[in-house]
């Protein structure tokens, strides 16, 4: 028996029906960054590991767990380059290495792509999922934090999803979190038989993770727990103040969330994450971000403030479809078919005309009866079906409205004019 191969385990492949509403998505998307001044930027889908590795925080799950390593079969670079991630790194390394920093500040860069992570497939969760990045680097806040979570409300509202909500948070700066995180491992530490069996082990290397653990048990501790917001220095205080302050001028609502830490270690001071309500499980984030003051340098940059959001347009899409939300097909104008059906190349001169003066049309080129290419035609949502018959050698074509059912005899010469004429009546194409 032959082999039969499957999509890798954590992808999908995306039919037409899907790829239409991702393409709907992406195209507000697209549409909302440049209205807002984002600049469509490309960064490799593979870099060098290291930049994940230091920008992301090498005992980060991310990392730790969930990066795919390229491996070549030969060369130097062998085992030193991994599949994104994220993409704020590696828009971050290319900022550094173009010398962005000699442009206007800030520089706003919107980026949509795949990105891949060795996450255990469930729904909603893929190896490789599609995220919309939007990204302002060199702009210290806290007005630009707020147009940012203001542009993905927009978007998940322009796209179809009109109750999201944001939830928000800061998570201090090195000033301030490094007492705190003390104060908080300390809580833990007298709470560990509490605690959920798996969360033991972050007391010692990342308590704060704890925060937004999934785990009842921890969950149950975590209501007792130390607030940062209580040990903010003034400097994050006043920040934080500053973006609510532009979020209740914007009459945007939010709310006020400790457990919004985010998963890299580059977040600083804001953070936040947009939900549906009633799906507010981790898996269930439609989308995070926050600022990431400390990246650039990290990275080899001078210091350099900077913030940014990354959407999951996978669970866009799903919820979505899940809705009943259709993308306009795209269907022909018209379709060319024949009466003789060896006529193949008559056909697809026509249609090919047809097609330089931009009308969406197809020919019939299977060698099939008249009766079966019109069915075909009509079932392909075509409003025309253009009948080529011995007419021609007249120079005339019959022009059949398959809804109306009605066909009338035009002269080749003006089928571009009469397609372009009917096809303003009707909705074709797709709006
Ligand atoms: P993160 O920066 O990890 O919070 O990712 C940003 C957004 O990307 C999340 O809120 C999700 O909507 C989406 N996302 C992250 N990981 C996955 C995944 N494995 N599959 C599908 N979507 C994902």
């Amino acid at each position: 028996m032959a082999t039969t191969y499957r999509a890798p385990r954590g992808t999908r492949d995306l039919l037409p029906a899907q790829r239409r509403v991702f393409a709907h998505v992406e195209a507000i998307a697209n549409g909302l960054a440049e209205r807002y001044g984002y600049r469509q930027i490309d960064v490799p889908m593979f870099e060098q590991s290291a930049v994940f590795e230091r920008g992301l925080g090498a005992a980060t799950d991310i990392v730790e767990k969930e990066l795919f390593r390229v491996s070549p079969s030969r060369g130097e670079e062998k085992d030193k380059l991994a599949l994104r991630p994220e993409a704020t790194a590696g828009i971050v390394r290319a900022y550094i290495e173009h010398g962005m920093h000699t442009l206007p500040q800030p520089v706003r860069l919107s980026l949509i792509g795949p990105m891949f992570r060795y996450d255990r497939p469930q729904a909603g969760r893929y190896r490789q999922h599609v995220q919309w990045n939007v990204e302002a680097i060199g702009d210290p806040g806290p007005g630009v934090d707020a147009e940012l979570i203001e542009l993905a409300l927009r978007f998940y509202r322009d796209a179809g999803l009109g109750d999201v909500e944001v939830k928000l948070n800061t998570i201090g700066d090195p000033v301030c979190r490094p007492a705190y995180v003390a104060t908080l491992a300390a809580f833990y530490r007298e709470r560990a038989d509490r605690l959920a069996l798996a969360d033991r082990a972050r007391i010692e290397t990342n308590p704060m993770r704890l925060l937004d653990s999934k785990e009842a048990a921890t969950q149950a501790v975590n209501r007792e727990a130390p607030l940062l917001w209580d040990h903010l220095c003034d400097a994050c205080s006043e920040h934080f103040a500053g973006v609510r302050v532009h979020l209740d001028v914007l009459g945007i609502p939010y709310q006020l969330a400790p457990e919004i830490v985010r998963g890299q270690d580059y977040y600083r001071r804001t953070t936040f994450e947009f939900f549906r309500p009633g799906a507010e499980g981790q898996q269930d984030a439609l989308g995070g971000g926050g600022r990431y003051d400390g990246l650039v340098e990290l990275l080899g940059g001078r210091p350099t403030p900077a913030i940014g959001f990354a959407l999951g347009l996978d669970r866009v899409v799903n919820a979505l479809v899940a809705g009943g939300f259709e993308a306009p097909e795209l269907a022909p104008v018209a379709v060319v078919v024949g009466a003789d059906p060896a006529a193949t190349a008559a056909r697809l001169r026509i249609a090919t005309d047809l097609r330089a003066a931009g009308i969406a049309a197809r020919a019939d080129l299977g060698q099939r009866k008249l009766g079966k290419q019109l069915e075909t035609a009509a079932r392909d949502g075509a409003h025309f079906a253009a009948i080529v018959g011995d007419e021609l050698e007249a120079g005339q074509i019959l022009l059949r409205d398959l809804p109306a059912g009605t066909q009338r005899s035009v002269p080749l010469g003006d089928l571009v004019k009469e397609l372009t004429r009917a096809s303003r009546t009707h909705r074709h194409g797709g709006d």
